[in-house]
């Protein structure tokens, strides 16, 4: 029997399950394409690794309220790893995946293989710069923002959305992949979401996983300490010393810092004053062996 027809389930349209497609080659993804095309569709993406949690289902019910067919891609991408991270041991869970957005519907889950997404001979990269240079993960991970620029200028080619949604939770990516889908010139209009946060406050995040029970106690110092210091810097605090006791906090808690920053919320450059905003205080901390990032608008 067919989940993805009437006929047997006896269920409402609304109420029946609707397992997405899952497309794993090119051929049969620009089929679909198509014949959503040919009805003037309107397409969402929402780019994933997978290991899908709350935060990323709020990406997909979002882009389900502004568009009439929704694609999720689930690639964890080999190239904005470098050799000392953690590709090979990254969550992988496609058959709850799967699951999950069954329960919401998604309507194709685009899942290439490495090999698809990089054939043999693959010689070509999209090495992002402004805001993917400026001095944040770019400087703790060299690789990343070309592997995240060039992968996702892949999926905006093959997936060809009206729009593609991105979570603030790594908002300097955010802003990488706005200023790359307007430098390419891509048709698709990229649309941030909001952070989904665990009741402490903690960013929903897939590495959260790795956390020990102890630190995963500690890890909403992450959030209190970027919240505490926002909202000094919008009582005009000198950024400086609100920065300071906001990375103290954090070192207290039992993380070691790579960076915590206020910086202009749309070019990423460092900030002077509160009145030179919008501004946006960002986050990245180690916690025994797992990296956190969080940020927030001030
Ligand atoms: P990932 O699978 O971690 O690459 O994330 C896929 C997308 O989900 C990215 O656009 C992330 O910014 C977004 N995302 C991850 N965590 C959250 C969260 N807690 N709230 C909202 N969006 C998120």
């Amino acid at each position: 029997m067919c989940l993805r027809c009437n006929a047997m389930t006896g269920l409402s349209s609304r109420s029946k399950p609707h397992i997405p497609r899952v497309i794993r080659g090119l051929p049969a993804l620009r089929f679909a394409l198509a014949r959503w095309q040919a009805r003037r569709h309107k397409i969402a993406l929402v780019p994933t690794m997978g290991a899908l949690h709350a935060g990323h289902l709020a990406l997909v019910r979002l882009a389900q309220r502004r568009a009439d067919r929704v694609i999720v891609s689930i690639f964890v991408n080999p190239t904005q790893f470098a050799p000392n991270e953690d590709l090979t041991t990254y969550p992988r869970t496609f058959a709850a995946d799967i699951a999950a957005l069954t329960a919401l519907r998604a309507d194709l889950v685009w899942a290439p293989s490495a090999e698809t997404m990089y054939p043999s001979g693959f010689a070509t990269r999209v090495v992002p710069e402004g805001p993917g240079t400026a001095g944040l993960e770019d400087a703790f991970r060299p690789h990343f923002f070309t592997g995240v620029a060039t992968v996702v200028a892949k999926l905006l080619i093959q997936c060809q959305p009206d729009f593609a949604v991105f979570g603030e939770k790594d908002y300097q990516q955010l802003k990488v992949v706005t200023r790359l889908a307007r430098d390419l010139g891509l048709k698709t209009r990229i649309v941030g979401a909001p952070t989904v946060r665990e009741k402490d406050g903690l960013a929903l995040s897939s590495r959260n996983a790795y956390l020990s029970p102890g630190e995963r106690e500690a890890a909403p110092a992450l959030h209190r300490a970027l919240a505490d210091g926002a909202k000094k810097i919008a009582a005009e605090t000198p950024i400086a010393a609100a920065l300071e006791e906001a990375r103290a906090s954090v070192e207290r808690a039992g993380f070691t810092l790579d960076y915590l920053e206020a910086r202009h919320a749309d070019t990423l450059q460092p900030a002077g004053s509160y009145k030179e905003g919008p501004l946006r205080l960002l986050v990245a901390a180690r916690i025994g062996k797992t990296r956190l990032i969080d940020n927030v608008a001030i």
